[in-house]
């Protein structure tokens, strides 16, 4: 049996410009709850905004080095564009995984059809650390459309896996990846269970969007919460409480396990190459917006 450590409450919320109202899980570089290889996580639970009046709502141009920004789309759609030439709208169901690597600028939106009509918005952010050896990797963008993300059903109609990044019963999911990791939706019936089981070697962090779960028949954590687990083999059983369905974002990991150094949008292994990243931005080697 895999045990949960600790269930965590989201103990704040803020704007990430004027389009983003997030509740941060987890952060400071992931230091704060044993989250190697995850860096960030921001749940944007669902908000619903107005017609926009012709003022787009999001974050303007701003830079990213040495880790990789990830943003699931559960409501409401983001739009996109970076210097590495990346950019799209994303939609309900749908993933961008962005690798900053050796440095890129990008600007994240509501779509404008959003904007126009306004509505329910849901969103994750989560920064995945990348190791030093590929802190310098060229960037890249992948768009994972919801219709490419593999489906898989669960035993006994409990329900099903999405299967973003990684691998679930022998399926690999949508995202390439650096380093070995999985980034699963899970999504369990009404009073439904399932157990899984997740490498041993992996940190292990549910975050909770909808419902509530009973986890190893002991532990019970509600929507927007965090759940980290022990770092042991065995596995998690998860049962559905009450009458709703449960979603759950489900992260694991191989930690990285080297020195995260942290300043705003740059995280790399030693200040030195903070102040490298700070002085390459300023100078304009991160390209820009075409
Ligand atoms: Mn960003």
């Amino acid at each position: 049996m895999r045990k949960v450590r600790q269930i965590y409450n989201a103990t704040s919320s803020h704007w990430v410009g004027n389009g983003f109202l997030v509740q941060p899980l987890f952060s400071h570089m992931g230091a704060d709850k044993q989250t190697d290889p995850f860096l960030m996580l921001d749940y944007g639970a669902p908000h619903v905004f107005e017609p926009n009046a012709g003022r787009p709502r999001g974050v303007g141009q701003h830079p990213h080095k040495g880790f990789e920004t990830v943003t699931i789309a559960y409501a409401g759609e983001v739009a996109h564009r970076d210097s590495s030439g990346g950019g799209g709208v994303i939609g309900v169901g749908d993933v961008q995984w962005m690798t900053a690597g050796s440095g890129i600028i990008h600007e994240e939106f509501h779509s404008e059809a959003f904007g126009r009509t306004g509505g329910e918005f849901e969103m994750v952010q989560l920064w995945v650390n990348l190791p030093k050896k590929d802190k310098n990797t060229t960037p890249r963008y992948q768009e994972l459309l919801n219709q490419d993300i593999p489906v898989i059903p669960l035993d006994d109609e409990a329900g099903f896996v999405r299967v973003i990044a990684g691998e679930f019963n022998g399926v690999t999911g949508a995202a390439k990846t650096f380093t070995e990791m999985n980034l699963w939706d899970v999504v369990l019936n009404p009073s439904a269970a399932t157990t899984l089981t997740l490498p041993e070697t992996h940190n292990l962090l549910m975050v909770v969007l909808r419902g509530s779960v009973l986890l190893n028949g002991v532990d019970e954590a509600k929507q927007g919460q965090l759940i980290g687990f022990e770092m042991t083999g065995g596995d998690v059983q998860l049962q559905a409480v009450g009458d709703e369905a449960v979603k759950i974002l489900l992260l694991s990991g191989v930690p990285i396990d080297e020195p995260v150094v942290g300043y705003g949008p740059f995280v790399m292994n030693t200040e030195a190459e903070i102040q490298q990243a700070i002085t390459d931005f300023n100078q304009g080697r991160f390209g820009q917006i075409v």
